[in-house]
């Protein structure tokens, strides 16, 4: 089935193919596996009394008037009701003279969309229609309408008929089933092909809603697939790491002498989770070991603690995170710590070019840097390791698995492997850490450093601002020391600079007398740097910054944070966030600044944060919050890029997913082979590069 041709279909060409290639479709079965990111509903009418808010639906309704009005800006206003006199409003934004024209009083038109629906009246933001003829009737789709992901090059329409092709070519169940008869069975859900045909086109009746919930059957069945595949590919790779032979590291009087020079004890869980990584490091199998702890846990000095077991034996440590600012942090403590010890700690980030990242390559090549530090530019070409015994991988959702597993390449052979720790601050339930990280063993640290006092949390609106800034300027005349976070719903370091900026500059006006430091992620990082480091030393009061400081900013003196906007942020951005106070003795304080309206998600976000400051609470509440339905963004949820399953919304699948592939791995290596390349083909074949 693999070679069914795509150029085999109507309206695709040469020229065409090559642009699908480009979008990653190639052949027919990627086609059948394009799946709709929704539907439209055009099946029935909904009278206007029955729209419901941001529902899709169509109406038919009689225009009555339509004007040009200016409301702060242009726009045309077309009003109209339905056949029992229910008015509803059309509004658009960018209209001509000739549009306005064509909404005749007295005609008929047919409008689907997702209207707004308010105490006063109801609304159409550019809505579609179609103007109905005199005596034209009414006719209705007689399916749902699938809504496919854009393709570049190629409208809704041709889109839409080109799946319909290709699923003409649909084989026989029994060729495109992989799962084992009996599996599918006691799964009780529907076979490959019913289910694809179900996604393709739901039947008239099906209802809406359901389906965006992504909670149908059909839907569960190809989430099942997909789940089930991920999760052979990490089992598989650690299958194939395990058997390969790691260095034995198991000197552990660096690290002793360490312990002595650091001005606290670690705690039980930091003593307990060092114990599992020194026993690992201590055999030839690779570790293969994720290191989950809350933010502020000490993650920190476990993670160099474990390095000096591999600088003990003469072998190399990479340490990678995702953001540059968080790998200075890391970069800062490293050699705070090693240094001392006479250890060589190496920089490596993308900014470093020229003859400073030469220099830097040859260090690492000739095993002269013992400790690197860095980020994504560790993986890069080029960057080769004399003996790389130990990769260390902070934020690991932040990176997706392949990228881990390019580091790690950096330090194996065929025989040979390094081992691997990896740190997230995002704790998430046991069964999913099993799928997504199925390819790992679990350490965690579920306790703080003692002396921390909880941060109190307040709500507060836009509005209080100025009080706000009062109290800000009242904290810091008693010596304590504030960060002011401005957040945006896009995620453009540009646009995010920029509200800084403007913080920044507010705040100077409104507070002459405090001394006001701003950092983003548009700064040089010796910039950045030289801002942070006056933060720490108590030379600046506030911290105007954005998300940038979100991960590894460590400045114990800290004690109170005001987040703006905390309304467009997820709870584990927040939960983030928060954690960058109260790392020190003092009381400290979170003020989490919205502006109204508040939607009812973000409503209960806020209490959530205001009443918890457990990351693992926090973390469930995220799930039953987020739900089905809400799309996440790739920041937080970057765990594995799944085309259908969604890790949050299937987690009631994991465990069966988990027990199937046991049964797959040990009597099916076929079918392990060709869901491998069903689901994943291409992102294996960048892994395994
Ligand atoms: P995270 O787990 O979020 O990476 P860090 O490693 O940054 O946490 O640690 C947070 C703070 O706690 C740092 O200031 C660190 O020095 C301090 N810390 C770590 N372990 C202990 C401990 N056992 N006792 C006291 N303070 C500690
Ligand atoms: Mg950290």
């Amino acid at each position: 089935m693999a070679g069914a041709s795509l150029g085999a279909l109507r309206g695709i060409g040469p020229k065409v193919l090559e642009r699908l290639a480009a979008q990653d479709i190639r052949e027919l079965s990627d086609l059948w596996f394009f799946l709709p990111r929704g539907y439209e509903d055009r099946t029935q009418l909904t009278s206007a009394a029955g729209l419901r808010d941001g529902i899709p639906a169509q109406v038919l309704l009689t225009i009555q008037s339509a004007e040009r009005v200016f409301r702060g800006r242009q726009q045309l206003l077309v009003e109209a009701a339905d056949e029992h006199g229910d008015r509803v409003t059309l509004r658009f934004f960018h209209f001509n003279e000739a549009q306005r024209r064509s909404f005749r009083e007295g005609a008929r038109v047919l409008v689907y969309g997702a209207p707004r629906v308010r105490l006063l009246g109801r609304d159409f933001v550019h809505p579609a229609y179609r103007l109905l003829g005199d005596h034209e009737q009414v006719v209705l789709g007689d399916r749902l309408l699938p809504v496919y992901p854009e393709l570049e090059g190629a409208g809704p329409g041709t889109v839409r008929g080109w799946v319909e092709q290709a699923l003409k070519k649909l084989p026989t169940g029994e060729e495109l089933e992989l799962l084992p008869a009996h599996i599918s069975r006691a799964l009780q859900l529907p076979t490959l092909r019913e289910a694809l045909l179900f996604v393709h086109h739901p039947p008239v009746g099906t209802d809406v809603h359901s389906i965006k919930d992504g909670l149908h059957p059909a839907q569960q069945r190809l989430a099942f697939e997909e789940l089930l595949a991920h999760h052979l590919s990490l089992r598989r790779q650690r299958l194939s790491q395990q058997s390969k032979k790691a260095p034995v590291l198991n000197d552990s009087r660096l690290a002793e002498q360490l312990l002595q020079q650091l001005p606290y004890q670690l705690t039980g869980a930091q003593q307990r989770v060092l114990g599992e990584i020194s026993n690992d490091l201590s055999g030839d199998t690779p570790m293969l070991r994720l290191l989950q702890g809350d933010v502020g846990s000490g993650k920190t000095i476990v993670a160099a603690l474990s390095a000096l077991f591999a600088v003990a034996k003469g072998r190399q440590v990479a340490v990678m995170a995702p953001t540059e600012l968080l790998a200075e942090q890391h970069l800062r403590n490293f050699s705070q710590w090693l240094k001392p010890m006479g250890i060589k700690v190496e920089w490596l980030a993308g900014k470093i070019t020229g003859r400073k990242r030469e220099q830097a390559l040859q260090r690492i090549a000739n095993g002269e840097a013992q400790v690197v530090v860095g980020t994504h530019a560790l993986m890069q070409e080029g960057v080769e390791f004399a003996n790389l015994a130990l990769v260390i991988v902070d934020e690991q959702h932040r990176f997706g698995v392949h990228q881990r597993l390019a580091l790690r390449d950096k330090g194996s052979t065929d025989q040979y492997t390094a081992h691997q720790l990896v740190m997230t601050a995002t704790p998430i339930p046991r069964t999913l850490a099993m799928t997504a990280y199925a390819d790992l063993d679990v350490s965690s640290i579920d306790e703080l450093p003692p002396g921390r006092t909880p941060v109190r949390t307040v709500v507060l609106p836009d509005t209080r601002r100025d009080e706000l800034t009062q109290r800000l300027i009242d904290a810091c005349a008693q010596g304590r020391q504030a960060y002011w976070v401005c957040t945006l719903i896009e995620e453009s370091d540009e646009i995010e600079a920029q509200a800084a900026e403007a913080a920044y500059a507010e705040l100077q006006k409104q507070a002459p007398g405090l001394r006001i430091g701003l950092v983003h992620g548009r700064m040089k990082p010796a910039e950045k740097q030289a801002v942070m480091q006056g933060f720490k030393d108590h030379q600046l009061d506030v911290l105007v910054a954005t998300t940038v400081i979100e991960v590894g900013v460590d400045v114990p003196n800290a004690s109170l944070m005001v987040i703006e906007n905390a309304e467009r942020l997820g709870l584990a951005q927040l939960h983030q966030l928060r954690g960058r106070v109260g790392r020190g003795s003092a009381v400290s304080d979170c003020v989490l600044m919205f502006r109204a309206p508040l939607s009812a998600m973000a409503k209960q976000r806020l209490q959530v944060m205001r009443e918890t400051n457990d990351g693992f609470v926090i973390a469930r509440q995220d799930l039953e919050l987020r739900g089905p339905g809400e799309i996440l963004g790739t920041r937080q949820t970057g765990l594995a890029g799944f085309r259908f399953a969604d890790l949050m919304r299937d987690a009631d699948l994991l465990p069966v997913v988990q027990q199937v592939a046991q049964q797959l791995m040990a009597d099916d290596a076929p079918v392990v082979d060709r869901l491998l390349q069903r689901w994943i083909g291409s992102s294996l074949r960048y892994a395994q590069a």
